[in-house]
């Protein structure tokens, strides 16, 4: 028995977030319990429409203290925009967890995924393997700046990017970390410095000073503009693909994209320091179109805890229940596969055969 207990803050939110997160625990419970890990987990009605309709609000005041103490939040998906305007949803929700527990990492798998259809021709399961780390606070997203002579033919507008070295550091220590954890132990790195004369070249700067501290990490960077290039022309190419907060976003659905998996991907924001807790949930959102139907593809969410476990050190069992996730998706036939996959499955259907592929310890 792992002595350590994770904590887990399980948010399902709105719509299908309800109906894939008790596969979600599940498949983690499943994973507890063949690999004697010690998984707590603790609901909470908040962050959800639902809420919204009672409270007038998103989540409670004390929203901060209550999820402190948790390692990890497990969230399922927000947002009901007949009932509640999608921004006041987001912002009144994950984008506070983000901020408040300075979640200064996102970080995406880039895999190809066997049963699923890979958009690049003759590439298998195993060529593509990537992890795309997107600074998450600052950068291009800064909100300084402004508008000059509005309505006049002089009007001039100006937005500025921010990098702090605090800022910039972290990431890449992070980035690097993650590298040299991986056998590949490579990082590449995303700029622009031929065109952004300031902040790309000191983006650059910063790369370089560090990899002296990691120097078992190989490292490359490519301008963003040949880089979105080679992720189409040969992604098996990368390990570990760091970017500022503009670049990691564009790179990090280009990515799945890239591998068909941008419906069931996992996405985590991540505070690497472990004062405050780091969230994981699939990419998907809560898509009312399909809600309550029973229809909804749980991968997203099983794979969002596989995340978990991985970034808490938990090799064994992270590696088995994405062993699963891909035996399923690859064997499980179509009467398992979901409808958005092609198959006449459910997300029932789906969620057990993980959760016993899970159990069977293969
Ligand atoms: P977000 O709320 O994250 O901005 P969105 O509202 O644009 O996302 P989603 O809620 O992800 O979009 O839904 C987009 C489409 O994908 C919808 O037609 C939805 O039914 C479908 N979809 C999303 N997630 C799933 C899933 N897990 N299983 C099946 N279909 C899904
Ligand atoms: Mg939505």
């Amino acid at each position: 028995m792992s002595t350590k207990t994770l904590k887990i803050a399980v948010i399902a939110g709105d719509g299908i977030g309800l109906e894939v997160m008790p596969w979600g625990i599940r498949c983690l419970q499943a994973a507890a319990k063949i690999y004697n890990l010690s998984l707590e987990f603790s609901e909470f009605d908040f962050a959800s429409c639902e809420y919204y309709k009672k409270h007038g609000k998103m989540l409670p005041d004390d929203w901060k203290e209550q999820l402190s103490g948790f390692d990890a939040l497990y969230f399922g998906a927000v947002g009901l925009p007949d009932v509640v305007p999608d921004h006041v949803s987001l912002w009144g929700s994950l984008l506070q967890f983000r901020r408040e527990f300075d979640q200064y990492i996102n970080l995406r798998p880039c895999r190809l995924m066997p049963g699923v259809r890979c958009p690049l021709a003759n590439r298998k399961p195993g060529d593509i393997d990537f992890w795309i780390v997107r600074e998450n606070t600052e950068g291009e997203y800064s909100s300084v700046g402004g508008k000059m002579f509005p309505g006049t033919d002089r009007e001039i507008v100006i937005q500025e990017t921010v990098m702090t070295r605090t800022g910039v550091d972290r990431v890449l220590k992070y980035a690097f970390e993650l590298a040299q954890s991986r056998p590949k132990k490579h990082l590449t790195s995303a700029t622009k410095s031929n065109g952004i004369a300031i902040t790309m070249p000191y983006w650059d700067e910063r790369v370089a000073e560090m990899s002296q501290s990691y120097k078992d990490v190989s490292v490359d960077k490519f301008h963003i503009d040949i880089l979105t290039a080679h992720f189409v022309q040969r992604p098996n190419h990368f390990d570990v693909v760091v970017g500022s907060n503009l670049f990691g976003d564009i790179l990090s659905d280009l990515g799945p994209a890239c591998t068909g998996t941008i419906g069931i991907a996992p996405s985590g924001n991540i505070n690497p320091t472990g004062k405050f807790p780091s969230l994981f949930e699939p990419v998907h959102g809560s898509a009312p179109d399909i809600m309550g139907k029973g229809i909804a593809n749980p991968v997203g969410m099983i794979w969002a805890g596989q995340m978990m476990l991985e970034h808490f050190g938990y090799k064994e069992a992270s590696a088995a229940m994405l062993k699963s996730i891909e035996n399923v998706l690859s064997k499980g036939g179509d009467a398992v596969i979901t409808g958005d996959m092609g198959g006449r499955g459910n997300t029932k259907t789906f969620g057990e055969a993980v959760e016993q592929d899970i159990l069977a310890g293969s």
